[in-house]
């Protein structure tokens, strides 16, 4: 597998006590496949991604991401391990604004000590990808949100990631535009191979995912969807 959550227990502060946000949590995601995790807000679903990708250690459990087991990194180690092998997609865009949309991409080539040159080649070819080939040179004001949420999706595979974590990516877009990023989503998985999962509270499209997963109260259970 090239996600393996296994036993996976994370509190917060709270207080003088702690809350249990995520208790014994095991998911394994295949390569080319899409998990899609539902469930009710507080549920767990942003911080079980946020430990799949390396943002926040657990308190207790395993997380091995590309066969690289993370609870031996220290926190170098881990976010080099992110940059490499980890692309996210957070629920709002968050570009910055005084970039060009290639110029978003560039910079996580950059952060993953890859040569500038190709890297601007690559990034126009993936904006191509998600639909954005005459945007590579708008900034971000310029764009409309779907655009926006493309634009965060094309940068999340800029380093050829082995795991894509999507968090809510159509919550800021109305039904159509919405199913058009997750079909984008699904198709993407499949052409590079990645072990996706994607939390969403839009249960109409869970008929595009491989398999859903359902949080409740920090527990992970199979559903029907
Ligand atoms: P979801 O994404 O399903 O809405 P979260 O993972 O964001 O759920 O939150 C799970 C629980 O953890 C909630 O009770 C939330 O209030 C709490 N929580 C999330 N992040 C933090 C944090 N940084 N500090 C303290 N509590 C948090
Ligand atoms: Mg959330």
């Amino acid at each position: 597998m090239t996600l393996d959550l296994s036993d996976v227990t994370l509190t917060y502060p709270d207080g003088d006590a702690r809350l249990t946000a995520l208790n014994g949590v095991s998911l394994s995601v295949p390569p080319g496949t899409v998990t899609a995790v539902i469930g009710p807000s507080g549920s767990g679903k942003s911080s079980l991604l946020a430990v799949a990708a390396t943002l926040i250690r657990p308190d207790r459990g395993r997380v091995v991401v590309a066969g690289v087991d993370t609870g031996g990194l220290d926190r170098a180690g881990a976010a080099a391990l992110r940059r490499a092998r980890i692309g996210i997609v957070f629920q709002q865009p968050n570009l910055i604004a005084s970039l060009t949309a290639a110029e978003q991409l560039q910079v996580m080539a950059h952060l993953a000590g890859r040569p500038v040159r190709p890297a601007r080649a690559r990034a126009e070819r993936l904006l191509a990808t998600v639909g954005l080939a005459g945007q590579v040179d708008r900034r971000p004001h310029q764009l409309s949100g779907g655009q926006r949420q493309r634009v965060t999706i094309a940068r999340a595979l800029m380093n050829d990631p082995a795991v894509l974590l999507v968090d809510e990516p159509t919550s800021a877009l109305d039904h159509d535009r919405g199913a058009a990023v997750l079909d984008l989503l699904v198709e993407l998985t499949r052409e590079r191979g990645t072990a996706t999962v994607l939390v969403t509270h839009d249960r109409g499209h869970l008929d595009r995912a491989d398999r859903v997963v359902e949080m409740v109260d920090g527990r992970l259970a199979v559903s029907t969807g």
